[in-house]
């Protein structure tokens, strides 16, 4: 849990971009919607309107053909083995036992005793730290010293409104004699943490300090392990025996088909099994836009190798996963590769090579960073467990020719959310302009935009619609390009420019008498004059199709 900053002067790096209006550009121009929309929404879950279909489909297939279909080279010099796999989302039930889905590894969810809202244990303190009564009592307790009357006037006034249920507003004298002793007995300072715990508690004596309830501060439930599968029933019959569930990742339907991938490709090891595709929590509180959904999609790798190649292959795959997102136009200093201390590492990783979190500063973390891809030495967790549930023991162990040895491969787990990379590149893009008409621009990489080129003709006469649409045609055999022959030049480009699109082409008197067009460059506005003829091997070019 991290703790808010007292004081609030956001470093230099810190994006000044507003989510909100990111958000409202997503609606407005066709990236994101609410899905439902016209019924009020569903909490948790969005679609992506045409330019944010072009975007997402833009980073899985570039995710696709770099990790699958291109030349990869590995550690060793030679090129890296990669298959893909395509399985389904509802699998045999069985597959969430041996994964521990269904056993202990479940969140720990608290109930709040007043509104009944169910939350996430470790999310807690980040939600208090978004609520508005928190952030009033905060803004008190970072002027300096916060006294009793100040605490008794809040609860009076902000309180009542804000957090009706909390102990200080419900009982302002009791709990202000909580605090009052804990300060007077001289022990450490009081952290933050502990100040707000302490306005939560009526009954320190009998249920000890906790944390409130951020949406009325009302007192919380015990933690509970709670189960974020969604369930639904295979067949027509409502029987417990028919029960089976969305999957929440797409990494077991990789591991159910480690053999079969082997027994019909030449695959050998160290390579690897890639799959991209829909995946399901039943978050409890979904929120910062796409980036915790209920519904989701997973580009995901199991990287199988011999255990004893563990710490090369982990640190390689790091490396590069973290260069990729880079190359695709995450740039700036708001992405970072974060290894974990061993102390907060997942129970399969402890012993292993490590685990590291790709992560992104977006508006609604910062100064914090959010995960866009975890990379981790799984070790042979789930071979092992498949081998085990499915009764196929040490027979499901690989043999290894080279080698001539049986083993359970260990496995490099590079696992990235496709939304939340879509949603880091909307966030890196979102470029404010005052200068231009649109006021706004989306840099997006040009292998990244959602439409790589406009075409205009300049005037609806003397031709020009006519060679333009011949250029639309030809580009459009490889490109999604907008052809567009309304309005003025000025109001195509701002629609370009809030669309991302990185090059606007203009048919222009010049490309009647020397057959050369005016391309627009959306970054630096620059023009210049190019070939018509040349203008399909150039876009090529641009977008990094050719070199
Ligand atoms: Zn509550």
């Amino acid at each position: 849990m991290s703790e808010p900053t007292a004081a609030g002067s956001p470093s230099p790096e810190v994006p000044a971009k507003s989510m909100e209006q990111i958000v409202s550009l997503c609606r407005r121009r066709g990236f994101v919607f609410q899905s439902s929309e016209i019924y009020g929404g569903i909490n948790g879950f969005w679609d992506y309107g045409p330019l944010g279909t072009e975007l997402k489909r833009n980073l899985k297939n570039a995710w696709w053909q770099d990790v699958v279909q291109r030349e990869l080279i590995g550690p060793d010099g030679t090129a890296v083995d990669i298959v893909g796999v395509d399985c389904t989302i509802i699998m045999n039930p069985k597959v969430w036992e041996a994964s521990g889905h269904l056993g202990g590894f479940s969140d720990l969810m608290s109930t709040c005793k007043h509104c009944k809202r169910l939350m996430r244990t470790d999310h807690l303190w980040d939600m208090l730290s978004e609520a508005e009564w928190t952030k009033s009592i905060l803004e008190m307790y970072a002027g300096g010293s916060v006294d009793s009357m100040q605490l008794k006037r809040w609860a009076d006034t902000k309180g009542k409104k804000l957090a009706p249920n909390l102990a200080l507003v419900r009982n302002p004298q009791v709990t202000l004699s909580w605090l009052a002793d804990r300060l007077a007995d001289g022990s450490a300072a009081l952290t933050v943490q502990e100040f707000m715990m302490h306005l939560a508690t009526e009954q320190a004596a009998r249920d000890g300090l906790r944390l409130p309830c951020p949406h009325c501060g009302g007192d919380l439930t015990d933690p509970k392990p709670f189960n974020l599968m969604f369930k639904t029933l295979v067949g027509a019959v409502e029987d417990p025996a028919n029960v089976a569930y969305l999957r929440p990742e797409t990494a077991q339907g990789i591991f159910v088909n480690f053999q079969n991938v082997v027994d019909s490709t030449r695959v050998k090891v160290p390579f690897g099994i890639a799959q991209v595709g829909k995946a399901f929590r039943n978050e409890v509180t979904p929120r910062n836009f796409t980036f915790r959904s209920r519904e989701f999609e997973q580009m995901e790798i199991e990287f199988f190798i011999h255990p004893s190649e563990a710490n090369q292959w982990y640190a390689w795959w790091r490396d590069w996963r973290f260069s990729w997102w880079q190359s695709i136009g995450l740039t700036s200093s708001n992405l970072q590769l974060r290894e974990h201390d061993r102390d907060e590492l997942a129970h399969y990783a402890k012993e292993g090579a490590g685990t590291s979190d790709i992560e992104y500063r977006f508006p609604f973390t910062a100064p914090g960073f959010g995960e866009l891809e975890g990379v981790a030495h799984r070790a042979d967790f789930d071979l092992r467990a498949h081998a085990t549930h499915s009764g196929k023991n040490d027979k499901a162990k690989y043999f290894d020719q080279a080698r001539n040895e049986r083993y359970f491969p260990h496995v490099i787990e590079p696992s990235a959310g496709a939304d939340r990379g879509t949603l880091a590149l909307l966030c890196e893009a979102y470029t404010p302009d005052p200068s231009r008409p649109s006021g706004v621009f989306m840099r997006f990489h040009p292998r990244m935009a959602p439409v790589k080129a406009g075409i205009f003709p300049l005037v609806n006469k003397e031709g020009m619609p006519e060679i333009g649409e011949k250029l639309f045609r030809t580009l459009r055999k490889k490109h999604v390009v907008e052809f567009d022959e309304k309005q003025s030049i000025g109001k195509r480009y701002a629609r370009m420019d809030e669309a991302g699109t990185p090059f606007c082409i203009t048919i222009d008197s010049e490309t009647l008498s020397s057959q050369t067009v005016t391309v627009r460059h959306r970054d630096t506005q620059q023009q210049e004059k190019l070939g018509i003829e040349q203008v399909p091997a150039w876009l090529d070019r641009q977008i990094g199709l050719e070199d």
